[in-house]
């Protein structure tokens, strides 16, 4: 197993620090994860995004201790779905979510979803605070929060998520919920970095890509990078796994950041997080 690639930290809460690169593994079937977590961890990954909902927790807990290395070398995420939101539910799923990935504790749990539908996001919010003070989750957070979702829940519980994990890439650059995060502290993570390669035939990022030797999902990235964000781009190939992780031997010029940020045009790829209620 080889990590001669240095891979940037942020800062979250406490004494917990991200790796500011990793793999998502959504749309991973299980029967691949094992191998495709192993393949990213000899490539130098060391941080792996899953959730309960992606059910592929147990492979990435198997990849893990297949690994060979020790657990404390790994930054391991996982989410509490629209199904486990209240008090109860979301402390069971939790520990069910720890039982399939056989660890003690999570790097970073987040409520996946905000469901306003459902207005018990707070109550769930709760839950993961408790759960941090018990030491199964070092680092807890959410996921596709809007800035008013954001306020109520810190406004409630006076405790405000390490990180917000949002769909962010060239066309979705989210400007005025990054600035949020900036005023509360909050860690942006990027989902769907590289907008599941809709950006990636873009003429401008093809063109700064041939500028620098380098592809346009490394282009992507790296720009993620340079925003300071934290990104795990998902990828079952094992040359592509390779491919995004070499990202940090370059860097874009002021006048390369400033074509992609004109390339935003407010485009989601997946759903409105203020609609979203899939159980
Ligand atoms: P992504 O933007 O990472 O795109 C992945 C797709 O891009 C792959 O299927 C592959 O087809 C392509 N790709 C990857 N590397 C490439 C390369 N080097 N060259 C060409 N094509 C390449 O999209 P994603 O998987 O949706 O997002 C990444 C991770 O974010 C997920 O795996 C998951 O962990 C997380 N996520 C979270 C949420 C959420 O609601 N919190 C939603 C979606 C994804």
């Amino acid at each position: 197993m080889t990590s001669s690639i240095d891979i940037p930290t942020v800062p979250l809460a406490g004494d917990v620090s991200i790796p500011q690169f990793g793999l998502g593994v959504f749309q991973v079937p299980p029967e691949e994860t094992t191998e495709n977590v192993l393949h990213a961890i000899e490539a130098g990954y060391r941080h792996v995004d899953t959730a309960k909902a992606y059910e592929n927790e147990a492979q990435v807990g198997q990849a893990i201790r297949a690994s060979g290395l020790e657990r404390s070398e790994f930054f391991v995420t996982t989410k509490c779905f629209n199904d486990d939101h209240g008090y109860d539910s979301a402390t069971r799923a939790l520990k069910t979510s720890l039982g399939q990935l056989e660890m003690e504790h999570v790097d970073l749990y987040l409520i996946h979803w905000p469901v306003p539908s459902q207005d018990r996001y707070v109550e769930t919010w709760q839950a993961f605070v408790e759960a941090q003070q018990a030491g199964l989750a070092r680092a807890v957070g959410v996921s596709n929060f809007q800035p008013a979702h954001l306020r109520r829940i810190v406004d409630e519980t006076g405790v405000t998520p390490a990180v917000n994990q949002i769909e962010l890439h060239p066309y979705l650059q989210q400007q005025g919920l990054r600035r949020e995060h900036a005023d509360l502290g909050i860690v942006t993570e990027a989902w769907s970095p590289l907008a599941q390669g809709l950006v990636l035939d873009d003429p401008a990022i093809v063109a700064i890509a041939a500028a620098h030797g380098k592809t346009a999902a490394q282009v992507v990235l790296r720009w993620h990078i340079e925003l300071g964000t934290v990104v795990f781009p998902k990828s079952a190939t094992v040359g592509r796994i390779q491919e995004n992780i070499d990202i940090f031997d370059f860097e874009l010029s002021a006048e390369e950041l400033a074509e992609i940020e004109a390339l935003d045009r407010g485009e989601r790829t997946g759903p409105d997080p203020d609609e979203f209620t899939r159980p």
